[in-house]
């Protein structure tokens, strides 16, 4: 994708999955031109600091006002339709028929790539320019995670682990993988028009390639996103739509 392709998709404000998901590749392909090679596989380590393992328990947490690594590097971060952000630093990705909006996540800016939220000011800080409006994807991202602290690294902002280090933590990682995932964990969440009504589905895909339906919604009345099912079990997601709290979806998916 040439930088002018680029500029004419960052001012549109819908996609479909397939234009989102290609633009999103090409992107990714982009970005690495001047990072350093990440140690550990980026998507298995925590964004919490209670879960860390590489992290140790006292490491001084950095400081986010002159980092704003997280913020330039992943490209991925979803918005809730119960979320705040401003529709300008939206990207929003429909059904077939271009009318629902089936997932939202933060726009990058055509020059930088960063999140088109995040301000630089001549003093070398990084400011979230939407901070007290950042989605919960956002909030829940803890400075002093591994995944933190793996993405500093990628960016030149912390020395390399050590080979003993990175050894030991692709051990705990291995010990990690053996642990099979729940067969009752979402892979994946689609959500679909029915056929013979104006309702939609939020379709699961579980781990053993089986698909069930979580739930069933009219538009008019409720708002969900795809991306916030993926990672949560099924009795859980079950359980919360049953409960007739909807609110507390951001619980029990975290
Ligand atoms: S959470 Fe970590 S990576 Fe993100 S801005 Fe703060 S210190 Fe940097
Ligand atoms: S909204 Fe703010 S905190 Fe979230 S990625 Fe953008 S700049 Fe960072």
């Amino acid at each position: 994708m040439s930088d002018a392709e680029f500029v004419q998709i960052e001012r549109r404000r819908n996609f479909t999955e397939d234009e989102f998901w290609q633009m999103i590749i090409a992107l990714d392909a982009r970005k690495w031109t001047n990072l350093l090679p990440p140690q550990l596989p980026l998507e298995d380590l925590p964004t919490k600091r209670t879960k860390s393992f590489v992290t140790p328990p006292d490491a001084p947490i950095p400081d986010c006002l002159t980092c704003g690594a997280c913020c330039t590097f992943l490209f991925v971060v979803g918005v809730t339709a119960t979320d705040d952000a401003p529709p300008e630093n939206i990207w929003n990705v429909t059904d077939e028929s271009g009318e629902t909006i089936i997932d939202s996540y933060l726009q990058r800016d055509a020059e930088t790539l960063f999140c088109t939220a995040l301000e630089t000011t001549a003093d070398g800080k990084t400011p979230c320019g939407i901070y007290e409006r950042r989605p919960q994807t956002c909030r829940k991202f803890e400075a002093g995670s591994d995944k933190c602290h793996a993405l500093r690294r990628i960016y030149g902002f912390e020395p390399f682990l050590t080979v003993d280090e990175m050894l030991a933590a692709q051990q705990i990682l291995k010990m990690k993988e053996s642990n099979a995932i729940s067969p009752d964990t979402i892979r994946d969440a689609k959500i679909v028009r029915q056929a013979e009504t104006e309702n939609f589905e939020i379709v699961a895909e579980m781990q053993n390639g089986v698909k069930k339906t979580i739930h069933a919604f009219d538009p008019q009345r409720e708002s969900w996103r795809q991306f916030q099912f993926s990672g949560a079990t099924f009795a859980d997601v079950r359980r919360m739509f049953e409960s007739e709290n909807a609110t507390e979806i951001d619980s029990v998916l975290s």
